[in-house]
């Protein structure tokens, strides 16, 4: 079998049958990045020796007959805002480009615990913010299935490396649909846990109330197998979740979807849906009607009204975590300045690229005196509406199903003169980060060019296990993940 197309679960199979050793493994998802990402660009950072040298120290473990767990000797690649001891993090900008971070995550932390092996740093829009993987100060990252075609965003490069086949798992973050829009757009598997799931204690602050980490991987089972690892409270994190999480993903998987009520909302199929994907979300619906789910039609009409509230919101609070950026403490400093003001007023000037500056001055403006009220308390306002909305909804629905994006993957430039265009890609996603729950974009159905679409399932605050059920029925009955396995393109 071919690297590319590996699964966790089979790549693990394979190391309990001996057929591989973790060294082979990782050599070959190493040797395979080297000879395709010049073509597709997901990596920033690779981390040859240290992968390696892991690499031994798990076959090791394996010869002696230790238990290695479920992703003992697994490569995965990281999203490059979040901190990894000794591997430089620089979230893309290149006020970060030399900072190397003195602890790890506690994501990071947890996959190397479990034995998971770093092989990289994936790329991104500028501090997570954008929707094509376009606003990277280093590099753009292609899509895997269409080089023309952006992979989405921000975290383009994890969902890119999954589906070039440059590692089975790769971690994201997603404040608006980071995770679910790329994952969408590249036929991979991605999920947004609910808030406080997973840890936030050293991915770097985008909008600290709707910042989560989650997962891509090829198949739902890998992404149950992963979140198993991730998730939990941590001391280092205010808001993580004080409950015990559930602890077993798997062994329900395939309990299927009879007599599961799920809600679609009406306002998702309105004009601005590109045709190919409503006819490939219908043909989703059909399957979980023969498997037993009962599908209903309803209305949630903040569905519009999300994006308003997820872009002030979102840029006030990055105006106010990306203030420590000022070229005094630590990362890129202007060499010419007199003066502590013109110091931070070139570092930034330098510093930032076009959108986070542009974000920066946005939220500045919304919670600024004269226009606090007329912004960002309305903004809050509707985030208390949107979240008792949601509610009401889960009262009637275990799930609520939308497409992820409205749009398919779009070519590279084609939507970057007009921010406003980019902020429209969010409109499914957002109002998920500003409710808190969870959701899972997987790939239901291809466009005639050959182009990924992405569904989402959308659940109530942790209800992950219902969520991953639900996605293993319907990724089961539509069969595509098979499709999406490997890349064609680039090969
Ligand atoms: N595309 C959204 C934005 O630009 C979401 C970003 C994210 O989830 N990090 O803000």
């Amino acid at each position: 079998m071919k690297i590319e197309e590996l699964t966790i679960e089979e790549i693990q199979k394979a190391y309990q049958e001996k057929r591989f050793t973790v060294t082979e493994i990782v050599q070959g998802y190493l040797d395979r990045i080297n000879k395709l990402d010049p073509q597709i660009g997901a990596f920033i950072t690779l981390c040859k020796e240290s992968a390696l040298k892991e690499a031994e120290a798990i076959d090791k473990k394996l010869a002696n007959g230790e238990d290695i767990g479920m992703l003992g000797g697994i490569p995965v690649a990281i999203k490059d805002n979040i901190c990894t001891r000794g591997i430089k993090t620089t979230c893309a900008s290149k006020i970060l480009e030399d900072f190397i971070p003195p602890y790890d995550a506690t994501v990071v932390q947890r996959l190397k615990d479990a034995g998971a092996i770093i092989i990289g740093k994936t790329n991104m829009d500028e501090f997570a913010m954008g929707s094509s993987t376009e606003n990277s100060a280093f590099q753009k990252t292609k899509n895997p299935w269409h080089l023309d075609k952006v992979p989405g965003g921000s975290s383009g490069g994890s969902a890119a490396a999954v589906a070039a086949g440059f590692a089975p798992l790769t971690i994201g973050s997603d404040t608006g649909g980071s995770i679910r829009q790329p994952a969408a757009f590249c036929g991979a598997v991605g999920l947004k846990p609910t808030y406080g799931l997973v840890s936030r204690y050293g991915l770097v602050a985008f909008a600290s109330s709707l910042d989560q980490v989650g997962p891509f991987t090829r198949t739902v089972k890998d992404c149950a197998i992963s979140l198993q690892t991730i998730q939990g409270h941590d001391p280092l994190d205010t808001t993580s979740i004080q409950r015990e999480p559930e602890k077993d993903y798997i062994s329900d998987l395939h309990k299927g979807v009879k007599g599961l009520r799920i809600g679609i909302p009406k306002e998702c199929f309105k004009e601005g849906l590109d045709p190919e994907i409503r006819s490939a979300i219908e043909k989703a619906v059909r399957q979980l009607e023969e498997d037993g789910a009962v599908v209903e039609e309803f209305s949630l009409p903040i569905m519009d009204s999300g994006l308003s509230a997820y872009y002030i919101i979102s840029s006030a609070e990055a105006s106010a975590n990306l203030a420590r950026y000022d070229g005094v403490r630590y990362g890129y400093r202007a060499e010419n300045f007199t003066g502590i003001e013109e110091l931070m007023e070139n570092t930034r000037t330098e510093g930032f690229g076009k959108e986070v500056k542009r974000r920066i001055m946005l939220g500045t403006y919304v919670l600024s005196s004269g226009y606090y009220d007329a912004y960002y308390k309305k903004a809050m306002m509707l985030r208390q509406k949107i979240q008792k909305v949601m509610k009401q909804a889960f009262e009637a629905y275990d799930i609520i199903l939308t497409p992820t994006s409205p749009v398919l993957p779009f070519s590279i430039g084609e939507k970057t003169a007009d921010p406003m265009e980019m902020y429209l890609a969010d409109i499914y996603t957002v109002n998920i980060n500003i409710a808190g729950v969870p959701a899972i974009s997987i790939p239901c159905g291809f466009s005639k060019e050959k182009l990924p679409i992405g569904l989402q399932l959308i659940g109530d605050h942790y209800t992950e296990k219902k969520l991953l059920q639900a996605a293993y029925s319907l990724e089961q009955g539509l069969g595509v993940y098979h499709e999406t396995a490997f890349l064609k393109e680039a090969e």
